[in-house]
């Protein structure tokens, strides 16, 4: 569970205000509304997709004034936006491997919709490693993630983005953009949680995308019915799906929602199915592959088959190489007893300070990241930068001299499970 005791919840901020006192004892900065219209944060989380909530999150339960950005409606991203609503993989071999905030998150989406999770404990058949996944309803885990980010004391800023940023002795200057919303603020720790490394690009660091990259997929139901937190959706490949720009992610929705229309007609056509409907559409085309940091460190695929363990890991990730081509796909499953973990100098952009990438956009190989970049490792890649950048903002320091030892206390304290050399 989250540690709800140890930090102020939103209605004990509210209480802060009107009894004097209130909460004083409290050592944490996190406070929704001083935060939500300030111009000075600690932490500034751009993207409240799979690994910016978890952040976010963390990062305001370490104690740091935390905003979060999202260009959307919604928290979640790929996993709501995108309709790839059933995450994993928590468990390897019969074991949980990450836990902490996003683990809670999942776990309390499936309890109050009722739902069931996989038997963790029975490995799954053949390559079936999608057995182990967690069908959640995106629509509830989008509510309960807006009231985790209230009880911690984020500054949720919905349809907003950083439109220029400066680095100056402080950190960060960052200008934001949203609709009726022009504004700057200074914050100590920027964490770029957009998927597409967008904000390491906004400052001109270094990145990486292949030529060819991995399609994209619409995710809808056509025919019978579509129940949340049970069924999974249909899904179309979208070649060329790129994330990058306005035009980009445009030409991505449209082409999508164009494969829909298709398949409705085609299928429509078919004798008996007169009338079959559209029952389910998610609003985006989920992209799989963008842009990538060149970090301190870059994972590999030999990492991630051999199950190497970092000296500055900071979490596991276990799936296997999973590229999609035009061809579809065919998984490298992970031999027997393996367990990647990542590196906190994956996270880092090479000679950067200040700065952080976590989710699919981390300092990764193409190969690597197609096993690297499922859910439950975007989240708990995400928990961990939340809580270097916190530990960073509070010592006024940059993420690569915070001792490893005090990154993995933290993230222990908030449930994460932390690898470590036996
Ligand atoms: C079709 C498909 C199938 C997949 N299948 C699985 C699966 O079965 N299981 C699994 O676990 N994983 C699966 N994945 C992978 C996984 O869903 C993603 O890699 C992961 O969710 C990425 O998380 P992220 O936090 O890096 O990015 P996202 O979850 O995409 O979040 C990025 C967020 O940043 C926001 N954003 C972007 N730019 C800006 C900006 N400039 N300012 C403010 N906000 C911004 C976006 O709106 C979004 O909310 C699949 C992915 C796809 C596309």
């Amino acid at each position: 569970m989250i540690r709800r005791d140890i930090f102020r919840s939103f209605w004990g901020l509210l209480l802060g205000s009107i009894v004097p006192g209130y909460g004083k004892e409290k050592k944490h900065m996190g406070s929704v509304r001083e935060s939500l219209n300030s111009d000075h944060v600690d932490v500034l989380v751009v993207g409240g997709g799979t690994a910016g909530t978890i952040s976010a999150i963390q990062s305001a339960l370490a104690g740091a004034t935390t905003q979060l950005l999202e260009l959307e409606s919604r928290l979640g991203g790929t996993m709501t936006t995108g309709g790839v609503c059933f995450p994993g993989l928590f468990h390897a071999w019969g074991q949980q491997i990450i836990s902490g905030i996003g683990w809670d998150l999942v776990k309390k989406t499936v309890e109050l919709h009722g739902g069931t999770f996989p038997d963790f404990n029975t490995p799954y058949p053949d390559e079936h490693h999608w057995h182990h996944q967690i069908v959640v309803n995106a629509p509830l885990y989008t509510m309960l993630a807006e009231e985790a980010c209230m009880e911690a004391g984020v500054a949720l800023r919905y349809h907003e983005f950083p439109l220029s940023i400066e680095e100056n002795r402080q950190g960060w200057k960052v200008e934001i953009a949203g609709p009726g919303t022009h504004r700057k603020i200074q914050c100590r720790q920027i964490i770029d949680c957009t998927g597409g490394a967008d904000i390491a690009g906004l400052i001109g660091m270094r990145r990486l995308r292949d030529d060819d990259t991995q399609p994209g997929s619409i995710l809808f139901k056509i025919g019978g019915d579509f129940h949340w937190g049970r069924d999974r959706l249909q899904q179309l490949y979208v070649f060329g799906a790129d994330s990058s720009s306005s035009t980009t992610r445009t030409k991505a929705i449209v082409d999508g929602r164009q494969k829909v229309l298709e398949e409705l007609r085609k299928r429509r056509a078919q004798p008996g199915n007169e009338h079959m409907q559209l029952v389910h559409l998610r609003p985006e085309t989920a992209v799989r592959e963008s842009y990538r940091i060149v970090g301190e460190y870059q994972v590999n695929k030999k990492d991630m088959l051999s199950g190497r363990l970092f000296e500055d890991a900071v979490c596991f990730s276990f799936y296997p190489i999973d590229l999609h081509t035009n061809q579809g796909v065919n998984p490298l499953q992970l031999s027997e007893g393996t367990v990647p973990t990542i590196p906190l100098r994956a996270l880092i952009p090479k000679g950067r300070r200040n700065f952080m990438v976590a989710g699919r956009s981390v300092s990764s190989d193409r190969l690597a990241n197609s096993s690297l970049r499922v859910q439950a490792s975007c989240m708990a890649m995400g928990q961990a930068a939340g809580a270097v950048a916190a530990l960073a903002a509070k010592s006024k320091t940059t993420p690569l001299n915070i001792p490893i030892k005090d990154i993995r206390s933290l993230l222990s304290e908030f449930g994460a499970i932390v690898p470590e050399k036996a």
